[in-house]
Formats: C-alpha cells, structure tokens, sequence
C-alpha cells in the first residue's frame, strides 16, 4: 500500500475541513489539481489542497480517489493559500471557498481546456493552383480557399461558414492538401489582442503625477488610498500603473463594484491600452466565465476587471491590484461565503508581494483610520481634474416648500431652467416602484406582507403589490379588506416619480432607469446610450444610476428625499448617507459648466447638513471616527455576528442562546457578546431571524471565540433546528 501519499482534498460541502484520500491507481494528482472521489455514497469533485506523507485516518480506512481530473494545477500554491485564509478567517467551509474560487464548469468537472478538432493546409495544399481545383471541383475549391485563408479553423467555425463541407474533407485530404488536428480552445488566439486602436490620454495634473509618482515609488506590497474627489482622475492614476505593469510583463486585477462595470468604463481601459479587458461579473455565461478565466490563469489575460468574485482569480505573473469604489457595499458578499473583496485584495496583495490600490471619492472608515496609523499610504487628489468645478450643493427645506408630488417648487423651477438652457438633469430616489405603502382611508390600514415585517410596494404599471424583500406579490387591493373604504397609494417611488415628472414636463424626453426598467437585456445599454448622448433631458432612477456613468451634459442632480438616511439605527448610517449623496451628486457638471444639487428635506436643521456643507465628506468621517472611538464600534473594534433563522421564533432564540453559553465558557474577558436579539426585520419570506453580536478590540481574541463556537454548533442538535451564519466583519448589522 502506497502509504507516502495521502491527498488532503476540499469537498464542495458544508464542512470545515478537509477529507483525506489515497491517490488512484492510474497516477498522483499535483496540488491544485481536481479529482473525483467518492464521498458517502456519491461521488464527489474535490480540490487537492496538498499533499501529506501521512493520515490520522488509519490508512486502512482511507479511500481511494476514483480519477484525477487536471494534469496541471487549477490553483497555484499562493491561490490555495488564499482559499485557506478565507475559510479561517470567515470561518466557512474550505470546500464551499474552493466553489466560490472556480468557475460553475469547472466545479461541474468540465476540463480547463477543451480540444477542439481544427483543420489547416498542408504545404502542398498552400501551394496548389486553386483555379485549377476550382474548375475540376468547385465546392472543393472553395473550401480549400477558406481553410487557406483562416490559416486554421476549427470544424465548428467551417460548419458555420460552408455548412456540408464535411463531405468535402476527405477528396481533400486524399489528396493531402489538408491536415486535421486537436488544438486547445484558444491557445493559439491571445486573449488580449493589440489590434484595438491606442489613444493618448490627458497630461496629468500635479495632484495626479504626484500620487502617481507615490505609487511607483515602492515596488512591492503596499496599499495606496487615493482619496479623490468624483472626476479627480483617479482612473486616469489607473491607467498608468497598469501601463507600467503590463509593459513589464505583469498581469493586473481591478475590481469594481457589481454596478461600476459600465460599458463606458470598459470602452475607456479598451482605448487607452490598446487591449482587451478580460470581463468577469456575474452576467456572463459560464462559458465566457471560464474562457476569461483560463486566460488569467494560463497569463495571457494582461487586464483582468471583475466584480468581487473575481479576487479569487488565479494569476501566473500578478503585478497590481486595484479596488475601485473602495467603500462600495457591494464589494462585500452579503451571503454563503460573506468575503469582502477589498480585504481579501489587500491580503492577497501582501501574499504576492504587490501593490494594492484603493480608490474612493468616499473611501471606507475602515480605511481612512488606516491611512491615519500609516498603514497605508493616504493621497489625495482635492480637486476636479481638467476644467470641471466641483458641483453646488443646496437644500430644499420641505417645511417650507410643499411636495405633494415629490417635486417641491425649486425643484421644478431648477429643472426648467437647467433643461432651458440645454443641460441635463438625473432625479435620484433610492425606491423603485409607484410608491411604497397603501394604504386604507378608512381605518389607515396598511397593506403588509404575510410573509415578512415589511409593507407591501405599489408597482401601478404591472398593477401589483409587490414584496421587495421575498418577491412576493399579489393584485392592489382596490377595497380594505378590514372596512371596505378604498385604499390609496401613499409616498413616492420611482415610477410615480416618472409620472410627476411626465406631467410637469410633457414636451421633455424622461427616461427611468431601475431593475424594474432594465430587466430586459439590452435596456440599459440603449437607456444610457441615450443618456449620454443628451437625447433624453431628464434621466430618473435608483442608486444604479448613481455609480460610474459619465454623462457629459448632466448639469442638475435631484435629490428627491435624504432622510430616511439621517436617523438610521445602524453606527454606518451617516457614513453611508454621505457616501450615496456625494456619489450621486458627482454625476453632474463633469464637463465645462458647473453643476448643481438639489437635496429636499424635512430636516434641514440636522446637524449632518452642517458637517456635510462645511467641510464635505472629510468632515462628515472625522466627526463619525471621533463617534466611533467612543463607542468602540469599528475600525476601533472588530465584530462578527451570529445570525440564525427558523420557521419558528423559539429556535432560533435557542440556538443563539446555546450559542452564547458556549462563548461565555470560554471566560473571555476581551470580548463583549450581545444579544441574541431579534433582527430588526424579525419575519422575512416567512422565517423568524435573530442574531448575536460579538464585538472585541482584539481581533485573535475574537477569532479563537468564533472558532471555538462553530466547532461546537457543527455538531449540535439545537442546530439542526435553523439555518445559521457566521459574518465576520459584518457590513449591515441584521
Ligand atoms: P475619477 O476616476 O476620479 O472619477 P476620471 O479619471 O474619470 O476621474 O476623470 C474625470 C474626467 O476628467 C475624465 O473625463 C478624464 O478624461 C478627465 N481628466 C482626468 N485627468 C485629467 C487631466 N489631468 N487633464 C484633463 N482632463 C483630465
Ligand atoms: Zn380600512
Ligand atoms: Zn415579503
């Protein structure tokens, strides 16, 4: 019995560790590399994380690994490091990180590299007389011309091009003027071509040539924060050091937020470099997915830009990463594997040895209180690049203008006059559908989710009540159910907003853009092309309109409601308000003529408003640091939270309870446990969910406790009652 080997495998299961098999008999699997075992009574495809000369498994009860199913290692030594970081620090299963790290068709046991059957000319085919052939056979000559033409091409591309020419081959080959043969999918097609016209870009100005030059002062693992206002020319910054890296033969990976992939923003990388971008995001299929990712693992992705999935990416020769939008939410997984992808890109960053960058116009407190301790290099880049001045910010006390509806008076007096004078203007509400209540005006009822502690939203175009938080939906109720009076849409969505606008502004082109309006493929891409070229005057929308788009005639921004913002019960509350405002607010006066917020409110004597007005988003972070370090709460501390859910209330109290037992057996003074309380929006799609908070300065202290607690839950009874989470520094508090 071979007992120098034993592989340490990752099985896509929801168990935190590793199952140990022997290799097959037909061969050793490298690490890195796939191999179907079997597992209970099925068969599994697991990842080989390494290899071990011995088991605590007995070796006779040690099962045999059925096939090896790669020659070569899907994951390098360094990308399984980072999968087994992941797992212990997020405390999830290091089979279902593995899942997250590959593609589906990879995870399906599809093969990295697919051969396909491709045919060329053989010498003697690339110099025949091709009249000649023509006038004996013209069918085969036409063939032979095409395969001549193509170099090679594959039977799928000839089957497209000259359907029947399958039984043309073998006259052909007969007569030795071509050859077949396998080649890998795209081997011989570099994935980021040079035929894509250059362009130059602007001279950059002191503030940028500056950071610029910080950047490229150190080689090596550091991480930059340029902290830039919106239309600073951080991307401008980008696209330099990727030049830099890709010159040196080093691959680059830019995240962005699951929104901030614009097909704008792509067409800018595209031009400026001369190359390709490999995509990665979640709209692709999975077999664009798996191409685009055999590219940066095989090297010849040079620029690879994904969504947050794709920190995971394999690189053979990593240069730069950069995570734009920094302080996004969306960067940060939000369920299964909750992985923030900013984190992950630092620590990835420092286990590569490269530059990390981050950019924000409103980075993350987490990250400008790292920047205050030096530990990470802060540049900024205070002002408007080229001629664009930073956008007027005013507000519109509802108090004293009315908005029966939404629109106060300045509103639309300021819309006029911007649409007048041949400028653009972007309303921004933060809430799709008609409106979001119904109500009774009889007894005020108000029409609920049966299956959640939410309110039900009117969407009048589809003639619906509709569940934001569980999808469900039924008929408006045209009649109470409790009274019979008849019931009425109270407050503003999107789509009422539309509506409002369409009556004020009949003779204007109004264009709304939500996942109600863009859920046909194609509807965005034609609604923003619009947008940008100026044809539509007033564009409408929810927070997708707010990132990354570039429309040059934008000159007014309306913010229809903030407060809901102002007293939010979570401590990120004002750092997220600021952030979406300014986001918003950075859309308009991107060009020559300077542009104008508009921000209605009913509180316009909130102390946030002064913070904001005076010293912009810098003061508005340092006044919640100041919050922050005297409440403990992050970046002063670290906190996971404990989440669980059950059909009933009691178990998933229970579970929280034998939860905090188990934490408070430990005796660790250092780390404050909290709860269980019930979530703040206790029902949801008909399960109760509670949570418990633990909250420590010291994050060792934090993590022991976390992984003492999951090894006792695994395997507890109470447990099989709920569904349960760990969520290590939880972005929302419920
Ligand atoms: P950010 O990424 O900070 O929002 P961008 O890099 O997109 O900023 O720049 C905003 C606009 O300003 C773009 O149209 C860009 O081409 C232009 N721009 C950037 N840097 C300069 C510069 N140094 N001189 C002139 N225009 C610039
Ligand atoms: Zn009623
Ligand atoms: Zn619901």
């Amino acid at each position: 019995m071979n007992t120098g080997c034993v592989l340490r495998v990752a099985i896509n299961a929801p168990l935190s560790r590793l199952f140990d098999y022997l290799p097959p008999d037909d061969g050793k699997p490298l690490p890195g590399c796939r191999v179907l075992v079997p597992f209970g009574r099925q068969r599994q495809i697991g990842l080989v994380m390494e290899l071990v000369p011995h088991s605590e498994v007995p070796i006779s009860k040690l099962r045999k690994a059925t096939a090896v199913l790669d020659d070569k290692p899907l994951l390098n030594e360094a990308d399984r490091w980072l999968v087994s970081f992941t797992s212990d620090y997020y405390h999830h299963p290091i089979g279902e990180v593995v899942a997250a790290a590959l593609p589906a068709l990879l995870r399906q046991g599809k093969p990295l590299e697919s051969l396909v059957r491709k045919i060329s000319a053989t010498a003697e085919g690339a110099a025949a007389d091709l009249n000649m052939i023509r006038k004996r056979a013209p069918r085969q000559g036409a063939l032979l011309t095409i395969i001549r033409n193509a170099d090679s091409i594959s039977f799928a591309e000839l089957d497209e091009v000259m359907p029947g020419w399958r039984r043309l081959k073998k006259n052909l080959a007969d007569k030795s003027l071509i050859e077949e043969f396998v080649s890998s999918e795209d081997s011989d097609q570099p994935n980021t071509c040079a035929n894509v016209e250059q362009t130059d870009g602007p001279q950059l100005n002191r503030d940028q040539a500056a950071a610029l030059q910080a950047i490229r002062s150190r080689p090596g693992f550091r991480v930059s924060l340029i902290d830039g206002v919106t239309g600073s020319g951080k991307t401008e910054i980008y696209l330099h050091l990727i030049r830099d890296m890709i010159d040196a033969g080093r691959q680059v990976l830019v995240l962005v937020p699951e929104i901030g992939l614009t097909p704008q923003l792509v067409e800018r990388f595209r031009t400026r470099l001369g190359l390709e971008p490999v995509l990665l995001h979640s709209a692709l299929s999975s077999t664009a997915r798996l191409a685009g990712w055999r590219a940066a693992h095989r090297g010849s992705a040079q620029l690879i830009l994904g969504t947050r999935s794709a920190v995971f990416v394999p690189m053979k020769t990593p240069g730069l990463i950069i995570v734009d939008e920094e302080h996004d939410g969306s960067l940060k997984q939000q369920e299964g594997l909750r992985y923030s992808a900013r984190d992950l890109a630092i620590v990835r960053g420092k286990k590569h040895d490269i530059p990390v960058v981050l950019g924000s116009a409103t980075p993350s407190l987490e990250s400008l209180q790292r920047c205050r301790e030096d530990a990470y290099q802060h540049l900024k880049l205070p002002s408007r690049a080229g001629r664009a001045v930073p956008p007027l910010l005013r507000l519109v006390d509802l108090t004293k203008h009315q908005a029966g509806d939404g629109l106060s008076a300045p509103v639309i007096s300021a819309i006029a006059e911007n649409i007048g004078q041949g400028g653009q203007v972007l309303v921004f509400l933060n809430r799709r559908g008609f409106a979001p209540t119904l109500i009774c005006t009889g007894c005020g009822k108000i029409a609920d989710c049966s299956r959640c502690d939410a309110r039900m939203t009117v969407h009048a175009n589809r003639n619906k009540l509709m569940c934001h938080h569980c999808g469900a939906s039924r008929a408006i109720d045209s009649k109470c159910p409790d009274c019979g009076s008849s019931c009425k849409p109270l407050g503003q969505g999107t789509e009422r907003l539309e509506d409002s606008l369409r009556a004020q502004f009949p003779e204007d082109t109004i264009t709304r853009i939500d996942s109600d309006t863009t859920r046909l493929r194609g509807t965005m891409k034609k609604a923003l092309a619009e947008a940008t070229t100026g044809k539509t005057k007033i564009l409408v929308g929810t927070q997708m309109l707010s990132k990354g788009h570039h429309f040059p005639n934008l000159t007014l921004v309306v913010i229809i409601n903030a407060d809901q913002g102002l007293f939010s019960t979570d401590f990120r509350g004002s750092e997220r308000l600021a952030q979406s405002l300014i986001q918003v607010a950075g859309r308009s006066g991107r060009e020559a003529r300077q542009g104008q917020v508009l921000i209605q409110t009913a509180f316009a004597h909130h102390p946030f408003w002064s913070e904001l007005f005076s010293g912009g988003y810098e003061r508005v972070a340092t006044v919640a640091l100041a919050e922050r370090e005297k409440a403990a709460w992050p970046p002063f501390s670290r906190l996971a939270l404990l989440r669980a859910s059950a059909a009933r209330r009691e178990d998933t109290h229970a579970f929280l309870e034998s939860a905090r037992k188990i934490a408070e057996d430990m005796k660790m003074g250092d780390v404050r446990i909290l709860g269980p309380v019930s979530a703040p929006m206790e029902r949801r799609a008909g399960r109760y969910r509670a949570q418990l908070l633990l909250q420590s300065r010291q994050r060792r202290s934090l993590h022991d406790m976390l992984s003492h607690v999951r090894a006792a839950l695994e395997g507890s009874t109470s447990a099989r009652r709920v569904r349960w989470s760990i969520d290590v520094d939880p972005i929302e508090l419920f």
